[in-house]
């Protein structure tokens, strides 16, 4: 079985910024993102620290913007329009869920889309939904992508099967995989008979987001597993979706947890930031020809 592992994905993407970075033209800002955080959840910290060093280490710059968790909502769409406005900030992180007081819903809508690094504007999720490719999906979903895509592993006429329907992993992907021409199921907590369906899967898509629930009992011979999941096992490590065991003996690739997707959805963060600071400056020189 072929481990797949992120580290290697990452060293890819991040030539791919370096080459979008060297397109750049000379003389404006390095391309800088705002991490947008409420309150003090250990997660985002811990989440934050990890996309700043990144995003550092992929040649950019990374700002954070921290709120405490009793700010007015009206005071946060206030500072929130700020940063969205702020020409010195070509992409924005905003940490999810917000604090209960505030509508979530309504910051998917006011974030720019130019500038919505984990794809949660409507208009972002509209052209993942229409197969295009000048938008942002979310980072997750194209971190699948683009390890199965780093390890030549082929998509087109591929069935896959994923497991998870939220907004972030689950849908994104069924659409990003379809644009790629494999046949997609998806799968939730309604699916009769899942480990019938999982068992039909070339690729595999563990995204439940819990602990040890697929086995190789689940996975055909020869699959591809990919296992988004990050949770914390009773001893406290962390650990995916999928059980190892014997994982080896029917799967013809896995991705490990850690150090498999969770490990490139920063890296790809990381290249929606050079896009969306590369798109930026063609569409004001295109402007300015015009001029
Ligand atoms: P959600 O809780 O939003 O969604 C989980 C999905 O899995 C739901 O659609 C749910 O179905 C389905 N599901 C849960 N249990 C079962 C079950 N027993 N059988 C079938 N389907 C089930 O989670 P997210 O999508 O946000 O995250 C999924 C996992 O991915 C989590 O472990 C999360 O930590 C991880 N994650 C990893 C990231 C990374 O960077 N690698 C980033 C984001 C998430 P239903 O809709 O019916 O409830």
């Amino acid at each position: 079985m072929i481990l797949l592992k992120g580290a290697a994905v990452s060293a890819r993407l991040k030539e791919e910024v370096q080459g979008l970075l060297d397109g750049l033209p000379d003389g404006g800002h390095v391309p800088t993102a705002a991490i947008v955080r409420v309150g003090e959840r250990p997660d985002d910290i811990s989440y934050e620290r990890n996309v700043i060093k990144r995003i550092a280490a992929f040649g950019m710059e990374a700002r954070s913007y921290v709120f405490p968790a009793d700010i007015s909502a009206a005071e946060f769409v206030r500072e929130f329009e700020k940063i969205n406005e702020d020409e010195g900030i070509d992409g924005i992180l905003l940490f999810r869920p917000l604090p209960a007081h505030m509508d979530g819903r309504l910051f998917e809508r006011l974030i720019r889309p130019q500038k919505d690094l984990d794809g949660i504007s409507p208009v972002n999720a509209a052209k993942v939904f229409a197969g295009e490719t000048d938008g942002f999906a979310p980072c997750t979903a194209e971190a699948v992508i683009e390890v199965l895509k780093a390890y030549g592993i082929q998509i087109e006429g591929k069935r896959a099967v994923i497991v998870g329907r939220s907004m972030v992993v689950g849908r994104p992907l069924a659409m990003l995989l379809l644009r790629e021409n494999a046949t997609v199921t998806v799968c939730h907590t309604k699916t009769h008979d899942l480990k019938k369906v999982c068992r039909e899967a070339e690729i595999l898509v563990a995204a439940a987001g819990r602990a040890g629930m697929l086995t190789k009992e689940e996975t055909a011979e020869g699959a591809v597993v990919m296992d988004v999941g990050i949770n914390v096992d009773q001893s406290g490590k962390l650990c995916g979706d999928m059980v190892w065991d014997g994982l080896e003996t029917v799967a013809a690739a896995a991705t490990p947890v850690p150090g498999g997707v969770g490990a490139v959805t920063t890296a790809v963060l990381a290249k929606h930031l050079a896009q969306a600071a590369w798109r930026s400056r063609q569409t004001e020189g295109a402007s300015g020809q015009e001029a």
